[in-house]
């Protein structure tokens, strides 16, 4: 199965290069056949769909690649054949509900196993190639140790997906812990390249565990395991929805299954009392939810604040109402109980974090959001740690 892949885009002029510039103002042909990306530079003649320099290096990987100054008379007649809008229908065609369909800036992972299950496994062609929604799903998967950035152990982890139930079994000890995902808000996580191991891809798999988030970092040498991994704990949750919200529609129930943080970056911030230093954070926003870690890779946040609506009394401004508290580019999150102060080095970085949390703040809390708010315990992440660590 070789896709061949010639440069659409040439400074000679002919009959044919004529035909292939007509192909892109057809319907379908002027977004990328797999990420949905504008900037179309390549175009498949055996499978005859135009697509985006990154999507093409995928096919390139998979295939071959063979760079033409020149489009020959069959390779247009290939071009013509299907197109972006037929091809879709045909490789797409039982691409269930519940698979993420990645978008031009997702984490590459994304993009390169979308195209390897469309083309090389045509798992949506083919019902029974999908591993990811039989009902159970059993692997070893490599656990980044706590505290320990570069070290891994392998856990063996066994997904029920008609009981929600994820289960987590290392080696030595037997079970580990048992995390039922019939609460959604329990597993969120998002493929991230480390930023201190560039290179390895990492599943973030979040829990909140006795009131507080806790990360479990996953990876696997084998980028198709850890996809289907992914896409398995997507289908989990949307049987979880479905028993939970009967009466709800399909479109209602997918913006909660497993998605990316909102936000996350180093931020600076300060604590409640009027000397208090500022200390560098890693801060993720996941949903309703404000996290702080010393590190990126941390295995629980340092602490969290539930971002509830404006109506309930949160509000998000500019400067620090404390004035010895200002330095840099300063915001504060307002909360019923109290203010968060936080630094950051350039306007834009403000402007963007302000907007976030802002829009957070504004829209009006689901079910989801209250499950979420009952099962973090403000008595642990504040009260005990926090003033614990003087923050
Ligand atoms: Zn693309």
């Amino acid at each position: 199965f070789i896709k061949t892949i010639v440069f659409v885009y040439y400074t000679m002029c002919d009959r044919n290069h004529k035909q292939i510039i007509a192909l892109l103002d057809q319907p379908g042909n002027q977004f990328c056949a797999d990420c949905g990306s504008k900037d179309l530079q390549y175009g498949s003649y055996n499978l005859g769909v135009f697509l985006c320099t990154t999507c093409a290096t995928f096919h390139q990987k998979i295939g071959t690649h063979v760079s033409k100054v020149k489009w020959n008379d069959d390779q247009v007649e290939g071009m013509k054949s299907l197109g972006n809008s037929e091809a879709k229908k045909k490789y797409e065609k039982h691409c269930p509900i519940f698979y993420r369909k990645p978008s031009p800036d997702d984490p590459v992972i994304l993009l390169e196993q979308w195209i390897r299950a469309k083309y090389e496994r045509l798992e949506f062609i083919h019902v029974d190639k999908q591993k990811y929604n039989t009902g159970s799903m059993e692997d070893n998967l490599l656990v980044k140790k706590r505290r320990d950035d570069s070290n891994y152990a392998p856990k063996r982890f066994v997904l029920s997906q008609e009981n929600g139930v994820l289960s987590i079994y290392s080696n030595e000890v037997g079970l580990k812990r048992t995390e039922n995902i019939n609460s959604t808000s329990k597993i969120e996580h998002l493929p991230c390249t480390s930023k201190n191991e560039p290179g390895r891809t990492l599943c973030n798999f979040t829990f909140i565990e006795e009131g507080v988030t806790r990360h479990v970092f996953v990876t696997h040498e084998n980028g198709e395991v850890l996809i289907d991994w992914y896409m398995a704990i997507r289908y989990a949750k949307l049987l979880t929805l479905r028993r939970a919200y009967p009466t709800a529609s399909e479109a209602e129930l997918l913006p909660y299954l497993t998605k990316d943080f909102e936000m996350e970056g180093w931020v600076s911030k300060t604590g409640p009392h009027e000397n208090d230093a500022y200390r560098k954070r890693w801060v993720t926003i996941d949903g309703r939810k404000l996290m702080y870690h010393l590190n990126p890779l941390d295995e629980m946040p340092r602490g969290e604040i539930f971002i509830g609506h404006s109506s309930e009394g949160y509000n998000i401004r500019e400067g620090a109402s404390n004035l010895t508290k200002e330095m840099g580019l300063v915001f504060s999150l307002v909360t019923p109980e109290r203010t968060f102060v936080f630094s950051v080095a350039t306007s834009s970085e403000r402007n963007k974090w302000m907007s976030v949390i802002g829009r957070v703040i504004a829209t009006p809390l689901g079910t989801q959001d209250f499950q979420c708010r009952a099962l973090l315990d403000p008595s642990k992440s504040r009260a005990s740690r926090h003033s614990w660590f003087h923050f």
